[in-house]
């Protein structure tokens, strides 16, 4: 069994935590068994341990240090609902799957932890190959120490791109390599549970048009414990990012399943995650190769299977860990994360949202070049793939597109007109506030719903915490979310007008004054939805 002992042989010792001092400061015996986090208390460290420790979340936006501290082999929990294990499965019937995992400058222990969470949790005989692929990574543990702790693992195939090309090539350069009929995508810092797989390739067994994704669980980048999500939350596609997010279940699944452990439709995916029938990615165009480094291909997979006549469906009985990191910027030449995203999700709006394009950041290439998109167009024509708007009406009523409200757009005051109100990282608990406006959008454009929401995506204005507005999750309840505007003043349902103090947003006693005073576009076309998220 591998173990740290044989990982600190193979990396630079700074890098690594003194294991066993450490250990025996904080009486660890199996750090984080059974997903269990690994609390640290860094006062405690020595000062060379807690400087590695402090250096070590810069690199990858997770610490480091405590997950080189948990072993390469850890159990992870069984999944729940508890009445998960009471399903069985014919392993016999099952489809063979090849995992495909993408690195670029991973850690080892979170790259190694994915590996054998795969091969400990996975039925031989359902697991074909597991192939790594190598987005050109430049850290001395990804060459040959790599190579040389994998001959171990005869189902663990390496493949090196030998230049950067970025993770949306990489999972297909995966794809193409891949042996069996379905193929399995997992990042490389994920833990799969128990008896994670059976559910996936069941539901694909059933009808290769099915796009099965686990439960993704949070393992936490600070102190890597695992948590057991319950409930469930699906990904739904946010406006105008063209990105996701999560929520509770949609009222009509609620009462489309049956039982908890009944798939679940949802209308979008995170993106890394998920089984998918050799055959049927290969017929969608498995992903636009002209999409870069990062970003966008979670959107466009989700649009095309529904759209194309698939479904995307979450098995609340696969579950499987992913650290979610605190920062990422990936730059390659001149590209970033940002120009990369913005390119992606322009393209993804062009092929995919007809009408709709017009309510995404980039669809007419303002932000950054999105290249010729005729190829996927072509494509989405031969394959007969139905509307956006069928996608809207059908699959995601419940989305609620920006830019598509009664009044929509900047809110300008009318006291200091260069002044907007701005919604900064989307971050709740704080006073919404007030920037110069920045005419492209972004943090400034709001809606006003049929419901009298002021709404950013997903995000609602609400007057309920304090004298200060914030921002919550809108909640379609109306009271505090619920505001009127008469083309000068905005005001709450309690009557309260929205002011401009300082440089923030508070309610208080109507009394006509400019700062009470406010700009907002209206809008003619709407699209009449009322039980959005
Ligand atoms: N990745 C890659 N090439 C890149 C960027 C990322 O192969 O240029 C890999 C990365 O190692 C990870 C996966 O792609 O396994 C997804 O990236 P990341 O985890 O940063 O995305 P997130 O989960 O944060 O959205
Ligand atoms: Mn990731």
């Amino acid at each position: 069994m591998a173990d740290l002992g044989a990982m600190s042989r193979l990396l630079p010792a700074a890098d690594m935590p003194d294991v066993t001092r450490v250990k025996t400061l904080f009486n660890l015996t199996r750090p984080g068994d059974n997903g269990q986090p690994v609390l640290i208390d860094k006062q405690k460290l020595p000062a060379e341990e807690r400087l590695k420790y402090d250096l070590s979340e810069k690199e990858n936006g997770f610490r480091e240090y405590v997950s080189n501290l948990i072993p390469l082999r850890r159990r992870t929990p069984f999944p729940k609902p508890d009445e998960c294990q009471n399903k069985t499965y014919d392993i016999e019937a099952l489809p063979q799957t090849s995992v495909v995992i993408i690195f670029m400058n991973e850690t080892w222990s979170t790259l190694l932890r994915t590996v054998h969470s795969v091969l400990d949790n996975t039925p031989p005989r359902l697991l074909k190959e597991v192939l790594l692929v190598d987005d050109a990574s430049e850290m001395e543990h990804l060459k040959t120490p790599l190579e040389e702790y994998l001959a171990d693992f005869p189902k663990v195939r390496l493949i090196r791109s030998k230049t950067r090309i970025g993770l949306i090539k990489a999972r297909i350069i995966g794809f193409d390599a891949a042996t069996s009929s379905t193929v399995t995508f997992l990042d490389s810092h994920c833990e799969c549970f128990q008896r994670w797989l059976e559910p996936l390739l069941a539901r694909v067994a059933t009808d290769p048009k099915i796009a099965a994704v686990p439960v993704t669980e949070i393992i936490n980048s600070e102190h890597f414990g695992i948590e057991n999500a319950n409930p469930i939350h699906v990904a739904i596609l946010t406006f105008p990012l063209l990105s996701y997010d999560w929520t509770y279940l949609p009222k009509r699944e609620k009462q489309r399943v049956k039982s908890l452990t009944d798939p679940i439709y949802t209308p979008a995916m995170a993106g890394g995650i998920f089984t998918i029938s050799k055959s049927w990615f290969e017929r969608l165009g498995k992903y636009d190769p002209e999409l870069l480094i990062w970003g966008g291909e979670n959107t466009e997979l989700s649009l095309k299977v529904w759209m194309c006549g698939g479904r995307i469906e979450l098995i609340p009985c696969s579950h499987v860990g992913h650290v979610f990191r605190i920062h990422t910027n990936y730059h390659y030449g001149n590209v970033n994360s940002f120009y990369s995203y913005h390119r992606n999700t322009g393209r993804v709006a062009n092929v995919w949202l007809d009408e709709y394009k017009k309510f995404t950041m980039n669809s007419d290439g303002q932000l950054v070049d999105i290249g010729d998109v005729s190829a996927r167009k072509r494509l989405r024509k031969d394959l007969g793939c139905k509307s956006f708007r069928w996608y809207l009406n059908n699959v995601h009523p419940e989305l609620y597109i920006v830019g598509d409200g009664v009044y929509s757009g900047a809110i300008r005051s009318v006291l200091q007109p260069s002044m907007c109100v701005n919604a900064r990282d989307y971050a709740y608990s704080v006073a919404l506030e007030m920037l110069p406006c920045n005419e492209i959008g972004g943090g400034q454009l709001w809606d006003m719903s049929e419901l009298g929401e002021i709404r950013h995506s997903i995000h609602c204005m609400d007057s309920g915490y304090s004298k200060e507005v914030q921002l919550a999750r809108c909640h379609g309840g109306g009271g505090h979310q619920a505001f009127k505007y008469d083309g000068q003043s905005l005001y709450t349902e309690f009557g309260y007008c929205i002011a401009m103090e300082g440089n923030v947003l508070v309610h208080q006693t109507c009394d006509g004054s400019l700062s009470q005073q406010w700009k907002w576009h209206k809008n003619r076309e709407q699209r009449n939805l009322t039980n959005h998220i």
